[in-house]
């Protein structure tokens, strides 16, 4: 489960802003405000949809194009089965109060943050203590000034029932991870049965969060990214540690946690794992692309950090977890990525839960002699005393482990086959030597885990800036909403006709280009800058005798001149990152 981002800074700051202006351009906006709104849900516009899938590209294209990662989808309403044995039903669950005067619902031990308690220390409270700490620091209701109820823990999954049928329950799964462990054996054998291999899943995840006040930062239907990386626990190596050896993970660590320190240590991952701070290769590897990643969105290193869970706060199915945070004007430290070590719990759960072999064949490089005990019933014994029931003794004796028969005959004097009991002298116990050409064992798995919002929020916070009282995004190249506006200098003398000619021209060559004639060309500058337009190439009356035209750079305003029949390759290598502003024509000095 995540750290909880808290208020600590007052509200008339970047977050306002960015919520704003992404109402004003058509970012996204709380859901549903014809009817009121309904916390916790947002609609991405036109311009966030496309950053959202432009900063969904990047994932995409580090870890499933880059490290070959598959892909899958699957369905969001999950049978109830699925996460009863995942241990969500039982787990999945935040400490809640209810004001008793107007009966509004609140996280515990958010209200608890906000008087000074550390997140580590709330987290770890059981609802006795939590019921303590609010009475002892005075908490009552922020809405109304009341006090609260009992706490209780609170079920956060939506629940429904899957057709008219009330006992088919049915859940709304809260991470996209479920969906790979249960179809892991089909995914196995489109992997060619082969270890190690990841798949991720990239798709709604639904939470009834029991008060989300933080925008995208905390949604009750959201994007997740979960990527569940399956090896053998035995071949524990990353072939690709190589890339990022020297990768520097600052990395707050329990052991100056509990100082009540936030001092980062700076650590290669090389380090790291020397050191055992990070337990498995691959986990460290992912910690290190998930870095990249945020960078290539635009959030400098020393604006994140990596903070190492205590055990009281990690998920019920890690055993080793780290939080990728980023820090945020309005909430501080915020999460956008865990990385949880869930060795084989998950597979474990579903292969006990559903009786289905979720284990994967191993052949050893040379065959072992093993001396194994082995139970061989006697037919001409047990014939004559069970009869027709002979072959279904036998069978059930083949079905158990040995020693365990061989420890009750030699405790008991006999071994209950089920109903059935059968004497010493009915099966023949001895040691055999055998040749073992392989094993069986349970795959281990590293989950990164990205929240494809929060990843959104903070591209957007780190591209928001102000130049000259003006709005700029300066979205990274590869990011950016829209690549190219195209303008007419005026809507008239054929200008118009030239310019929507240059957008087809470049839309048709992949690039994101929209026309835009309405107001002054300072104004249409300006609205650009705002929605985080790259560049902006303006049509003008020279264009229309030389065929050339100007290109405006949103981050440094400059400009350049340059011919209609180069843009097409000039900004592929631009985009590309082959070419700076600069060498994509010739300067014009204003
Ligand atoms: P978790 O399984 O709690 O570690 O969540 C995985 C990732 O999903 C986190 O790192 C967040 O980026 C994101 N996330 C979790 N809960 C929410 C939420 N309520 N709204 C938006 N994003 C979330």
């Amino acid at each position: 489960m995540s750290t909880e981002a808290k208020c600590s800074k007052p509200a008339c700051d970047k977050f306002t802003a960015i919520n704003e202006l992404a109402k004003r351009r058509g970012f996204f906006w709380p859901s549903f405000e014809i009817y009121g709104g309904s916390g916790g849900f947002v609609t991405y516009g036109p311009l966030g949809t496309r950053l959202k899938q432009n900063v969904e590209a990047k994932l995409r294209e580090l870890f499933v194009k880059k490290i070959g990662i598959y892909e899958m989808e699957s369905s969001v309403i999950a049978p109830g089965k699925v996460f009863e044995a995942s241990g969500h039903v039982d787990h999945f669950k935040e400490p809640m109060v209810e004001c008793q005067n107007c009966h509004t619902r609140f996280r515990a031990d958010h209200l608890l943050e906000e008087k000074g308690i550390s997140s580590a220390e709330a987290e770890k409270m059981t609802l006795d203590e939590v019921k303590v700490e609010i009475e002892r620091h005075g908490v009552v209701c922020p809405d109304c000034g009341g006090k609260f109820g009992e706490p209780q823990r609170y079920l956060t999954m939506f629940q429904t029932t899957i057709g008219p049928y009330s006992g088919s329950v049915g859940y709304g799964r809260p991470e996209a991870a479920q969906n790979i462990f249960v179809e892991f054996n089909r995914l196995f054998t489109a992997a060619r049965e082969r270890l190690p291999f990841g798949c991720i899943q990239i798709g709604h995840a639904l939470r009834n969060e029991i008060s989300p006040r933080q925008g995208l930062i905390r949604l009750r239907e959201f994007t997740i990214a979960d990527l569940e990386f399956f090896f053998d626990p035995e071949e524990p190596c990353c072939n690709l540690l190589g890339e990022v050896d020297n990768e520097v993970l600052p990395i707050l660590l329990c052991e100056t946690r509990l100082k009540e320190c936030e001092d980062t240590t700076d650590l290669t991952v090389r380090e790291a794992l020397d050191q055992k701070i990070i337990r498995s290769e691959w986990q460290a590897f992912f910690m290190a692309m998930a870095k990249r990643l945020l960078v290539e969105l635009g959030v400098p290193a020393s604006k994140q950090r990596f903070i190492e869970k205590l055990t009281w706060e990690k998920a019920h199915y890690s055993s080793q977890s780290f939080d990728q945070e980023v820090l945020v004007n309005r909430w501080g430290w915020v999460e956008v990525s865990g990385h949880a070590y869930r060795t084989d719990y998950d597979l474990s759960c579903h292969m006990k839960a559903s009786g289905v072999d979720m284990t994967v064949y191993k052949e050893y490089a040379t065959p072992v002699e093993k001396e194994e005990l082995t139970v061989k019933p006697i037919m001409a014994k047990l014939g004559p005393v069970y009869k027709g029931d002979a072959g279904k003794v036998a069978a059930m004796l083949a079905k158990v482990p040995a020693q365990e028969v061989a420890d009750a005959m030699q405790k008991q004097g006999s071994y209950m086959a089920g109903n059935y009991q059968v004497f010493p002298e009915q099966v023949d116990i001895s040691k055999q030597k055998t040749i073992v050409r392989g094993t069986r064992f349970i795959p281990h798995v590293v989950e990164p885990s990205f929240g494809s919002d929060r990843l959104f929020y903070v591209t957007l916070e780190y591209a928001y800036g102000v130049k000259d009282d003006r709005v700029v995004l300066s979205f990274p190249r590869s990011i950016a909403p829209i690549q190219v506006g195209v303008y007419p200098l005026m809507g008239k003398d054929g200008l118009d006709t030239k310019a929507k000619e240059v957008q087809r021209l470049l839309a048709c060559e992949g690039f994101m280009a929209e026309y835009d004639e309405t107001g002054s060309i300072g104004r249409r500058y300006a609205r650009a800058d705002e929605a985080g337009v790259q560049l902006g190439i303006t049509i003008d009356y020279d264009t229309l005798n030389d065929g050339t035209v100007t290109i405006r750079d949103r981050d440094s305003w400059q400009q350049i001149r340059i011919a209609i029949k180069d843009l097409p390759e000039q900004l592929h290598k631009y985009f590309e990152g082959k070419l700076n502003f600069e060498q994509l024509g010739s300067i014009i000095k204003t």
